[in-house]
């Protein structure tokens, strides 16, 4: 909802226009590398609901499998009332609903669909148990396993030390490793076990440390609108990447242009990027696709 300005304690204010938009950091993911090409399966859970109805479709029309996604009888669908005031100033409250009910037997489910070559792709809006479950279970698998630590939030050192790759932003490396410095701050984490730990630095582009060092990527130039939703296209495109066998650095130039896509028009998934407007855009050679 759009309000004029954010209501105090106790105030009404009359709002200008509400707007329901698909979304969820798993979701927006799955969507995200559904549109850049990749094979994608959602695992996870909604509510019995119409918001839950809709995601589900959302996913469907997006060419993502949803057969994963189970509907929750007790618990209501995953949702976040956000005001944005004139100027851009936001107040969010997040209600997990369904997310904080998936469990382990959806872990299950998740890593049944891996094999050597595939990728889980995990987020913090699920239970931090379950992740845990789920990266035990695909490292037998032998999936490769990336995770994005958001929201921010600390991790045991046993989940960190069996991550392919963490992704995290400046302000997620700043709460798990406490550096100002990201690369100071990457180089830590990768010394607590993921091969290769990559920051997003919004404008800037990104960084990544692997067993080689710290290597700077660096950004596409944009007309930035609405940053909403770049560290999810990053994040879908890094996975596509990833999937066709490109080495980081060039897995990573590709997230980076899926980011700053993302920025150029509003929104979170209405605003994540296809094949072509990269290719188009940015005159990206994306023969790995077509393999
Ligand atoms: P998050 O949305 O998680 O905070 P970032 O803001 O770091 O993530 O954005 C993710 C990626 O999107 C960045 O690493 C960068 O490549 C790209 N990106 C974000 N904002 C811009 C921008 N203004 N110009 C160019 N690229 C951007």
């Amino acid at each position: 909802m759009t309000v004029p300005r954010l209501p105090q304690p106790g105030e009404t204010v009359l709002g200008d226009r509400l707007g329901s938009y698909p979304g969820g950091k798993g979701a927006n993911q799955a969507v995200a590398a559904a549109r850049l090409g990749g094979q994608v399966a959602m695992v996870g859970r909604v509510g019995n609901d119409s918001f839950g109805a809709g995601l589900i479709e959302n996913l469907d029309r997006n060419g993502v499998d949803s057969s994963g996604v189970e509907r929750d009888p007790a618990a209501p669908t995953g949702a976040a009332l956000i005001y944005v005031e004139d100027g851009g100033q936001n107040m969010i409250v997040v209600a997990p609903g369904a997310n904080a009910m998936v469990g382990p037997g959806d872990a299950q489910r998740a890593a049944a669909r891996l094999g050597p070559g595939d990728l889980l792709v995990l987020q913090l809006e699920i239970p931090i148990a379950v992740i845990e479950q789920a990266v035990v279970a695909a490292r037998q698998a032998e999936a490769f396993i990336l995770l994005n630590a958001a929201p921010a939030q600390r991790l045991e050192p046993g989940l960190l030390s069996q991550l392919d790759a963490l992704v995290v932003n400046e302000r997620e490396a700043n709460a798990l490793g406490g550096h100002e410095d990201p690369s100071t701050t990457a180089a830590a984490l990768r010394t607590m076990g993921p091969k290769v730990v990559i920051v997003t630095l919004g404008p800037a582009g990104s960084l990544f440390c692997d067993e080689t060092g710290i290597h700077r990527v660096e950004p596409f130039d944009v007309k930035s609108i609405d940053s909403t939703g770049a560290g999810d296209a990053f994040m879908g495109a890094l996975a596509v990447g990833l999937a066709a066998a490109l080495p980081s650095a060039a897995a990573i130039r590709f997230a980076n242009a899926a980011g700053a896509a993302a920025t150029s028009s509003l929104g979170a998934q209405a605003a994540l990027p296809r094949l072509d407007d990269l290719k188009r855009r940015f005159g990206l050679d994306l023969s790995f696709s077509e393999q």
